[in-house]
């Protein structure tokens, strides 16, 4: 498995690249936008860690660019958990964010759940389209109408939703939702849930997940 770390600061990238390689993986760097695009087009990585804040152009613009020809997993960094949340709303189409400082085993564990999740979405999933309330949701294709419009979910948001409504109602908690849609084991990152909810609201409804206080998240009431 080729990865491609685009990141500016050097000793950042010195040291995901060495924690990388040190699990395997084939890992190569470049330090600003265009260049980051060129290799992703030359190397073709099978995910790339992508900084938001580079010279020449931002990871915002190079997420565009490297996806224009090709879905490639993306696991974007940034600063602040409020652009964490401004990428997430704006539906970038990467899927998964970290806020710096992290660990690198926290970006280890990160990094195999994309490329695992990548690996089962493409095994044919079970047939059925579900439908609950107006919603309909296709599983196979990996699409979501309501009321009879196509919704645009992100993978990741996509995969929320089948998890919310395979509970059938039950409320699922935030690390519930983390070991089972992202493939975390520690309990890390629950405002990684709380963004991806947000965004899923405006697109679908804020009726569509309730909000358990202190608890997590339910399919809302939608029948
Ligand atoms: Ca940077």
């Amino acid at each position: 498995m080729r990865i491609l770390v685009i990141e500016d600061e050097d000793t950042i990238a010195g040291a995901i690249a060495a924690r990388l390689r040190s699990e395997g993986f084939d890992v190569d760097i470049a330090d600003d936008g265009p260049s980051g695009v060129e290799a992703a087009e030359r190397l073709i990585p099978d995910l790339v860690v992508l900084d938001l804040m580079l010279p020449g152009f931002d990871g915002f613009e190079a997420c565009r660019r490297i996806q224009r020809h090709r879905r490639v997993p993306v696991l974007m960094l940034t600063a602040k958990d409020t652009e964490t949340d401004m990428l997430v709303g704006l539906g970038l189409g990467a899927d998964d964010y970290m806020t710096k400082p992290f660990s690198q085993r926290e970006l280890v564990a990160r990094v195999q759940a994309i490329l695992r999740r990548v690996r089962d979405a493409s095994e044919p999933a079970p047939s059925a389209v579900v439908r609950i309330g107006d919603i309909e949701l296709d599983r196979a294709a990996r699409r979501v109408r309501r009321a009879d419009a196509e919704v645009h979910l992100t993978p990741t948001e996509f995969d929320l939703l089948v998890c919310l409504v395979a509970a059938n109602g039950a409320v699922l908690t935030r690390d519930q939702l983390l070991r089972d849609v992202w493939g975390y084991r520690d309990g890390s990152g629950a405002r990684t849930v709380d963004s991806h909810v947000r965004a899923m609201r405006r697109k679908l409804g804020d009726d569509v997940i309730r909000t358990v206080h202190a608890v997590g998240y339910a399919i809302g009431d939608l029948s």
